[in-house]
Parts: C-alpha cells; sequence; structure tokens
C-alpha cells in the first residue's frame, strides 16, 4: 500500500508533485507529506487525513527541483504526523519514503540505539542507517540495502546533492522522464501517457536531473522501458457522486469488452492449451478476488474433470504439499500487486508449476511473472472496495468453465446479459439496513459465495456487523444472532434448491428478522424482494445478483455520511504482508 512520487529536475511548483501523488491516494491515506532541499537543508511537512490537508498547508510559491512525497497506509505504528513519512534521519542528512515493511526494523533499532528515533515506523531505520554508515552516498546506500530485510519501494534524498535514490523489492516502483525532469511513482497513473521504466525487484536507480542509473547488486546494469498503456480517463468522475458508484454504472461496457477481447483470446493456442496436462488445478487470491477463486473453483469442477480447489493467498504461500508441476496455478488480483499472491506465484514457479494470472493491471507483476495472462479489461478501478473488477472476474471465470466457448453462444450470452442487468432496488431497504444491528447474507451453492461477497462489500465501506452465510449453516449456530434487529439478504438464482433457502428464510422471520429475498425467479411470501434480471446462464446469474449488493453498500454509505471510496483502514493494492 501507500503510494510514493518523487521527482528530480526544474525548479517546479510543490502543488504540481502532490497533484501527482493525489493519483496514487487510493493506495493509502491515513496521512501524507513531503520532503525537498532548500539552501542544502531538508524541508519537511506531513499531515494526517488526506492529501488535500497537506495541499491546503503548502504555499502556491513553495517550488523544488528534488521532492519526495508520500501518502500512507500505516503498517507500524498508530497514524499521527511523526509516523507519516518522509523520515528524516537523527542528524537531519537524509529523508526517506517507503512503502512496505522493513521486517528486521527492531534489530536495526537496537543496534543503532532506540534514543535516536523518533518515530514508531519501521521505515525510520532506511534513514537513520544512512547516517551510520560511512563513505559516499551511493556506498551508503547500498551498503544500507544489504542490512535491511523485508518489501520495500524506497525514494530517499540527502541534503547536498540533487540526487534521488532509489530501490525496489516486492513493492511496485516506476520511473518516467518528462519535460520537467525525472519522476518515480508507485503506480504510472502519475505519467500522464509518458512512457516509463519498470524497476525490478532487487535493482536500484540513482537519479539527477541530468541523469538515470539503474544498478543491481551494487554494479551498474540495463532496463528496458516500458510502452505506457494507462488511459487517463479513467480517473475522473465525469457526472458521478464517487468513483465506486461509476464503477458499477460501468460493469455492462465492461462484460462487452471482455466477450469481444476473449472471443479472440480463446483461439489462441496459449488459451487453447491451458487445461493440458494438467491434474490440479489451484485458484487463489485475497478478499474479492479470493470470492471470484470460489466460483471459479465451482465452475472448472463442474465443466471439467479436474480437481480445482480455492485457496486464500495468504494462507497458501504458507503451505506445503499442495502445488506440484502439473498444477495449474491461477492467481486473481485485481492490481496485480497483492503481496500474498505474488508469493503464491514466486513459491508456484519454484516448484514449475504452470502459472496463470487473472488480473486488470496487464504491467503488474504478476501480469509479468506468469505464464499466460487472463485479462479483465476493467479499466483502472479507483474505489477501494471492488465492484466492477469483481464481475469482471466472474465473467472470465464464465469463459474459462465454458467447454469450446467459441462455438456455444457464450459470448452473446453475455453481451445479451450486459444489455439487460441492472442494480436497482427498493430505497427502503437502505434505511432498514441502516438502522439494522446486523446484517446476514445467505444462499446456497453459487449463491452462498455471493453471500459472502455482498457481506464484504457491506462490511468494507459501512462498518456494518455483516456475514455471508450458507443458507443451510444458519441454524448450526449463527442463527443464535437473529433477532428483530437482524436484517436477511436470501440470494436465490438456483431454482432446483430455493425452496431450501426459503426454508432459511423462514427460520430467520421466525425469529423477527426483516428478510430481502434476491432471485431472478417467482417466489412470493413475507419478504422484501428484489428483482434479478434472469440470465441465461446460471453462472452469470452470479453477476446479476452481486450488482445490487454492490449498489446497497454503496448507498448505506453515503446515507450514514461515510466517504464509499475512501473505507476506514484500508488502501486499494495490498502490496504488504
Ligand atoms: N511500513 C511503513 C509505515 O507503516 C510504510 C507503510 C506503507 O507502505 O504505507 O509507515
Amino acid at each position: 500500500m501507500c503510494g510514493i512520487v518523487g521527482y528530480v529536475g526544474k525548479n517546479i511548483s510543490v502543488k504540481k508533485i502532490l497533484a501527482k501523488l493525489q493519483n496514487l491516494e487510493y493506495r493509502g491515506y491515513d496521512s501524507a507529506g513531503f520532503a525537498y532541499i532548500k539552501n542544502n537543508n531538508i524541508v519537511c511537512r506531513k499531515k494526517v487525513g488526506q492529501i488535500v490537508n497537506l495541499i491546503n498547508a503548502t504555499n502556491d510559491q513553495e517550488q523544488a527541483d528534488i521532492c519526495i512525497c508520500h501518502t500512507r497506509w500505516a503498517t507500524h505504528g498508530k497514524v499521527c504526523e511523526n509516523n507519516a513519512h518522509p523520515q528524516v534521519s537523527y542528524n537531519n542528512n537524509f529523508a526517506v519514503v517507503h512503502n512496505g515493511i522493513i521486517e528486521n526494523y527492531n534489530q536495526i533499532k537496537e543496534k543503532i540505539g532506540i534514543n535516536k528515533f523518533s518515530s514508531q515506523t519501521d521505515s525510520e531505520v532506511i534513514a537513520n542507517l544512512m547516517e551510520e554508515i560511512s563513505g559516499a552516498i551511493e556506498t551508503r546506500f547500498f551498503e544500507m540495502l544489504k542490512k535491511i530485510s523485508g518489501s520495500y519501494a524506497i525514494c530517499l534524498i540527502e541534503r547536498s546533492s540533487k540526487k534521488l535514490y532509489v530501490a525496489k523489492n516486492k513493492s511496485p516502483l516506476y520511473i518516467s522522464q518528462t519535460e520537467d525532469g525525472y519522476f518515480v511513482a508507485s503506480d504510472i497513473s502519475c505519467f500522464e501517457g509518458n512512457d516509463y521504466y519498470s524497476l525490478e525487484d532487487g535493482m536500484c536507480a540513482i537519479i539527477d536531473k541530468d541523469n538515470l542509473k539503474f544498478y543491481k547488486d551494487s554494479k551498474p546494469c540495463k532496463l528496458q522501458k516500458t510502452k505506457n498503456i494507462y488511459h487517463i480517463d479513467d480517473i475522473k468522475l465525469s457526472k458521478f457522486s464517487h468513483f465506486m458508484q461509476k464503477e458499477i454504472a460501468e460493469t455492462p461496457q465492461i462484460l462487452f469488452n471482455i466477450a469481444k477481447t476473449y472471443s479472440k483470446l480463446v483461439e489462441t493456442i496459449k488459451y487453447k492449451n491451458l487445461f493440458n496436462n494438467i491434474k490440479n488445478v489451484v485458484l487463489s487470491g485475497c478478499g474479492t478476488a479470493f470470492h471470484a477463486c470460489l466460483l471459479g473453483e465451482e465452475w472448472i469442477n463442474d465443466t471439467y474433470n479436474l480437481n480445482a480447489r480455492a485457496y486464500i493467498a495468504s494462507e497458501l504461500r504458507y503451505k506445503e504439499n499442495i502445488i506440484d508441476k502439473n498444477t495449474l496455478v491461477l492467481l486473481v488480483s485485481q492490481s496485480g500487486e497483492t503481496a500474498d499472491t505474488l508469493a503464491v506465484m514466486n513459491m508456484a514457479k519454484e516448484i514449475g508449476a504452470k502459472v496463470v494470472a487473472m488480473t486488470n493491471i496487464e504491467y503488474s507483476t504478476l501480469a509479468g511473472g506468469a505464464d499466460f495472462v487472463l485479462p479483465l479489461c476493467a479499466g483502472q478501478e479507483i474505489g477501494v472496495a471492488s465492484t466492477k473488477v469483481y464481475s469482471a472476474m466472474l465473467a472470465v471465470f464464465y469463459i474459462l468453465s465454458t467447454k469450446n466457448a467459441k462455438n456455444t453462444g457464450c459470448f452473446n450470452k453475455i453481451i445479451t446479459f450486459s444489455r439487460q442487468i441492472s442494480a436497482k432496488f427498493d430505497k427502503n431497504i437502505i434505511e432498514i439496513v441502516q438502522k439494522s444491528k446486523r446484517v446476514f447474507f445467505i444462499g446456497r451453492g453459487y449463491d452462498g459465495i455471493t453471500a459472502q461477497e455482498g457481506a464484504l462489500k457491506l462490511k468494507e465501506i459501512t462498518y456494518k456487523d455483516a456475514c455471508g452465510y450458507y443458507a443451510g449453516e444458519l441454524k448450526h449456530g449463527t442463527i443464535a444472532l437473529v433477532d428483530e434487529n437482524t436484517i436477511v439478504f436470501a440470494i436465490i438464482t438456483n431454482k432446483n434448491i430455493a425452496a431450501k433457502t426459503l426454508n432459511a428464510v423462514e427460520e430467520v422471520c421466525s425469529r423477527g428478522a426483516k428478510v430481502v429475498v434476491l432471485t431472478d425467479q417467482n417466489l412470493s411470501g413475507n419478504f422484501n424482494y428484489i428483482k434479478l434480471q434472469t440470465a441465461a446462464d446460471e453462472k452469470l446469474a452470479a453477476i446479476a445478483a452481486v450488482l445490487p449488493l454492490q449498489s446497497l453498500a454503496y448507498e448505506v454509505a453515503v446515507k450514514c455520511g461515510f466517504n464509499p471510496d475512501r473505507p476506514r483502514n484500508l488502501a486499494k493494492s495490498v502490496t504488504v504482508e
């Protein structure tokens, strides 16, 4: 998490540099700060809260020819100005911004002397190590990197040299040259279409206004430029109030894009051979991506004579004997930078398994490391709670689990479906949810997974006590929590087991709960209901069912006065373990 921007070049307005940092705010937003050099001294300013607080505390006339900025998602140390980045070294010679976790920070801190530290962060050891090591700045930087372990994207300045010292290990970092000078950033959205260099793990760069030099293991090395394919339009709100609202509304267009892209992709040899010589399929991701994996598991098992199983990436990375070289490891991540998912990729590659990445970001580490990429074609997703990308994941799993997709009308089904879906529901429900103490989502089969995703969305952005369960499980424990302050959403898209889920509905009604049934069938009973678009395939019904649940979470958050795009304690791409 966290966003980093570094700049070296002409004198430009600090506000102009901060405007770039704002593009990265989705990565973390608990505090922000910058440091630049003026008359051989480090000027550092930090503010708690969103970047706008920092901008308001910055003078229009303030200019810098070298500057580092950071928007934080705290891992070590509470949210306060002291712990915000940049972290300045004890003799004020160095300032650093850091994304990631320095895992041996405690040992380093003790060695240097706790009294030389003024923050609770792990990151401060980077700046203080630079003070402790002697020699030329360049040598100190390389030595410092040898002493730290963990994940990092680092951008460091020293008060008397107009250079950026940059390093990357398991956290993304990119460099681009513009008319003003060089920019370093955690995401290419800062580069306004300019081509860029994507640093590899273990690589460093030292940059002044005229030169950019790359190093690996302290020795100079070369790096190829990458073409910038980022679409700037994606980060504009246009007529919408929030990105989450905009992104839910984009779902039909994305489904259409997927149908078009995959009608060609399925013809490629690599796609056709995806399951060749494969015994087991391991699907893995985190959060919403894991829910998509759960559906993927069901759908692949229902279609192929294969053993598919979904695992939470943060668990799988520490499990031995699940992956072997005949396993297809399908990793799902919106950003393609999710640390736990990348760890699974590295493990799978070491074992010699085939790795397939399902990701929205084609230039991501996951896409770069995989043998094959299943693109999600969704454009940038800014809202922290994933919506359109979840639907995209389901659409891709639907195609993947359709044998001979080209000849089965699968793409036409997606296109027709994309024209009909809607996220509408009765607005009274928003108020009932707002007033309820507890919100349950239940369903059976595929709907049981949609229930879990519906609950996650509501938790993420409304902070409501919400849970998703398989309907049949409720009576084995959780029903103890059901009372008149509970609202239960029952998802029913499978005709064969509708009656069974309705039993659970009766059971919770008897205990005073309010019930909303989401269904594409004609069901009647003593409940509110949300009519879902009938889908030509039961798998697509999972998209029809999740859309109103996403919208509901959005509307409740707005009604409660929360910003759905910036939920507390969360950030968009989880690049730390
Ligand atoms: N570990 C650092 C901190 O807590 C950096 C966190 C981040 O990546 O934002 O300050």
